[in-house]
């Protein structure tokens, strides 16, 4: 597969093997630097040998090993790597490697972008979450307090490397999860984006295999161009949301119970927002009630204690969305057109769990 290449002001990012990319140049820059690579214990055992064994220049770098799992998003870890960066005596000319999903780039980019106020950082991100999303567009954080995301920055890493080779090892629940973030693309990108991802996610999830490359490469190309208009999220990409404040609160309120992957929480707070978005008149019930009908086949099913709108409360209330003290959300009019900062209420609320 050729290299695929993106290069923003913002965002730099080669999509593609990572051996034809332009890692292996951007690493003879840190050559007589220190390098070190996080990863967590399953990135560890399925990805870090390709990466040593293939860039020479990796071969003194120093390996820092995550437990894996949301609880490592945390003030504790972080403190840990602070600690660590310190002990290794890094500065400002060293490089970080974040090499993992989610977790790894959401923590070791913040770490990377507060210490001795940022520290140059290349994200590879090894799950279809991160290669996706989390590892585009510079938001870096931790959970705090049961919190998802309450404390972090906003500092795009040096360069974004996503090679799709990861993700052979990557268990199905996981590719699972990476599929609800691609579907809140799809939605955004528009009419054909979605009925293309419909199609060919129906037949990825029915044979568990992989995305075709060029249907990932066209997901990915969403955030990007919309990370690029508006990288510290004062307007637009606020879009980016959709689905996310009903997923967050779904996510959390189960993070202790029955814990649910990011993009299955992400799914159902897509066609959760989407019932409260019809319900508002904004967008056609037979939408609502398609998309519904989508998730509903594929993902896994959210749990009653979720849609108990008092529980979900609290987290709505921490939403970082919110306005004038009233819950915000971004609402889908149809594929491609939406509505940012749109209110809704406790009663709204409760009208579409209960639907
Ligand atoms: P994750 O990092 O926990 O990875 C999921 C699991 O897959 C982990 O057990 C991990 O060890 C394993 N894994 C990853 N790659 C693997 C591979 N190639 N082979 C085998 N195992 C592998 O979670 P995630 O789903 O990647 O990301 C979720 C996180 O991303 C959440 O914390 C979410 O809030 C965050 N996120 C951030 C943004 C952002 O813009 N910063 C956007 C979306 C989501």
């Amino acid at each position: 597969m050729t290299i695929q290449r993106f290069q923003g002001t913002a965002i730099q990012l080669d999509f593609g093997s990572l051996t034809e990319s332009s890692f292996p140049q951007k690493l003879e820059q840190f050559a007589a630097q220190k390098i070190l690579i996080l990863v967590d214990e399953n990135t560890q055992q399925h990805c870090l040998d390709y990466l040593l064994t293939s860039f020479e220049q990796l071969s003194q770098a120093e390996v820092i090993v995550l437990p894996p799992g949301e609880e490592t998003k945390s003030i504790e870890y972080a403190v840990q790597l602070w600690e660590l960066l310190t002990d290794y005596e890094v500065t400002k000319k060293d490089l970080l490697i974040c090499l993992g999903g989610g977790v790894v780039s959401d923590l070791g980019a913040f770490v990377a972008s507060t210490y001795k106020r940022g520290l140059h950082c290349i994200l590879i991100p090894t799950s279809l979450l991160a290669m996706i999303d989390a590892a585009i567009g510079g938001k870096n954080g931790i959970d705090f307090k049961g919190y998802k995301n309450l404390i972090g920055s906003i500092a795009q890493p040096e360069y974004i490397y996503i090679d799709p080779g990861f993700l052979h090892t990557l268990p199905w629940p996981e590719y699972m999860s990476g599929l609800g973030e691609a579907l809140k693309h799809s939605l955004i990108g528009g009419p054909a984006l979605w009925a293309q991802f419909k199609k060919e996610a129906a037949l990825v999830i029915e044979n568990k295999q992989a995305l075709p490359s060029e249907l990932l490469w066209e997901l990915i190309q969403v955030k990007t161009t919309i990370v690029e208009q508006d990288p510290f999220e004062k307007g637009s990409r606020q879009i980016l949301n959709l689905g996310h404040t009903l997923g967050h609160a779904f996510e959390a309120v189960l993070f202790d119970s029955s814990p649910i992957a990011h993009g299955v929480a992400v799914a159902w707070g897509l066609v959760y927002e989407a019932k409260l978005a019809s319900i508002q008149g904004l967008l056609d019930p037979a939408f609502a009630q398609e998309l519904s009908a989508f998730v509903s086949a594929y993902f896994t099913e959210l749990p009653e204690v979720a849609l108990e709108a008092k529980a979900l409360a609290p987290y709505l209330n921490q939403d970082k969305k919110n306005l004038d003290n009233q819950w915000r959300y971004a609402a889908l009019k149809s594929p491609g057109a939406y509505l940012l900062n749109q209110s809704f209420e406790l009663a709204q609320l409760e009208a579409v769990l209960k639907s």
